[in-house]
């Protein structure tokens, strides 16, 4: 194992990934991702990985204007794929929270969003699929869409290592060296790095990284519980939906769909998900209405690692 580095980044998630990747573009000199496991075998692997720009503040939608960018050039920035596919983002609003995208939108179309208020019979013409009950106004953000998490990680890494980056998987940091008050290096269970620079992406553990030092993170975690249905071939594309109304998000991936279990339960209803169930198709479930036959479908996104829960 390497004994002395410029940065020893900790975790090989979006985060450390993302930091080893930007700082090996940097030249910063010898960086080192430390992980415990293996590269993305954290909470990332399970991410929705929504990529959006439907923010209220402004250093967050500045970062996510850049961040699409990023994934439009996903080869050249981020070092290779990212199974980014852009669908749009629909944001769906019930009576009384109208306002809070009548206010928001022109904020973030002046900060560089492509978004605009829809009507709730627009939306109705453009995805007569969804069951709009409730629905008072809607915004769509047209360059939105998702990634692959793991795809992602993976060449952000692999672009980081062509330059230089030294990766170490299966490796826990135990602890983290210190003098005068500054980091000087990590303690692994293989052995020691000393740097002067030292990143703690370690996630959902980062408390525990921090207490290394003596810095306490309040973090508080929670599981997402998700559900996965299979599609009909007749069902026609859909954005990401962002539903104020129910507070959960609903995705199609190339053969199913995806929404928080928790809201099904809440809910009590077996094929709620705002979705028409014409009964064409009472095997499935649900039916289609006509429109949809008549969308193209999207092609599969060349998702590296697939799994059965998404979160975030
Ligand atoms: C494309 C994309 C879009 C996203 N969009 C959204 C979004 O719209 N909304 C949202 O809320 N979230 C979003 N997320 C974030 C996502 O839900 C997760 O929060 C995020 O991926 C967590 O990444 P992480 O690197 O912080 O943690 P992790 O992926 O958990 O990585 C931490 C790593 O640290 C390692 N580790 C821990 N302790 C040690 C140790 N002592 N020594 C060595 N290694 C250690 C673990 O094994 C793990 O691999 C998105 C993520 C992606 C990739």
């Amino acid at each position: 194992m390497i004994e002395q580095a410029d940065a020893v980044v900790i975790g090989g998630g979006i985060l450390g990934a993302s930091v080893a990747h930007f700082l090996t573009r940097l030249e910063y000199g010898q960086v080192v991702l430390v992980e415990k496991s293996r590269i993305c075998g954290g909470s990332t692997q399970y991410s929705a990985a929504h990529v959006r720009q439907h923010y209220t503040n402004e250093v967050a939608i500045r970062l996510a204007v850049r961040a699409v960018e990023m994934f439009e050039n996903d080869e050249e920035e981020l070092g290779g794929p990212t199974g980014f596919t852009r669908l749009g983002y629909l944001v769906l609003a019930p009576p009384g929270q109208e306002q809070a995208l009548i206010d928001v939108v022109p904020f973030q179309r002046s900060l560089g969003v492509e978004t605009g208020i829809v009507s709730v019979d627009d939306v109705a013409a453009r995805y007569p699929e969804l069951d709009l009950d409730g629905v008072a106004l809607g915004c769509y953000e047209t360059t939105a869409g998702y990634a692959d998490p793991v795809l992602t990680v993976q060449s952000l890494v692999r672009s980081a290592e062509r330059r230089g980056l030294k990766v170490y998987e299966g490796c826990r940091v135990i602890g983290i060296a210190t003098a005068r008050g500054k980091a000087t290096g990590v303690i692994t269970g293989e052995g020691e790095i000393s740097a002067p620079v030292v990143v703690n992406a370690t996630g959902p553990w980062g408390d525990r990284t921090g207490r290394m030092v003596g810095i306490e993170y309040p973090l508080e975690l929670s599981r997402e519980h998700e559900a996965h249905f299979d599609v009909p071939d007749c069902f026609g594309d859909l954005p990401v939906v962002g539903d104020l109304l129910f507070n959960h998000n609903l995705m199609v991936y190339a053969a199913y769909l995806l929404v928080p279990l928790v809201w099904l339960v809440l809910n009590r209803t077996t094929w709620g998900l705002k979705i028409k169930s014409a009964g064409q198709n009472p095997a499935a479930g649900w039916g289609c209405t006509d429109q949809p036959a008549a969308r193209s479908r999207r092609p599969a996104s060349p998702r590296a690692d697939p799994r059965p829960g998404r979160a975030g």
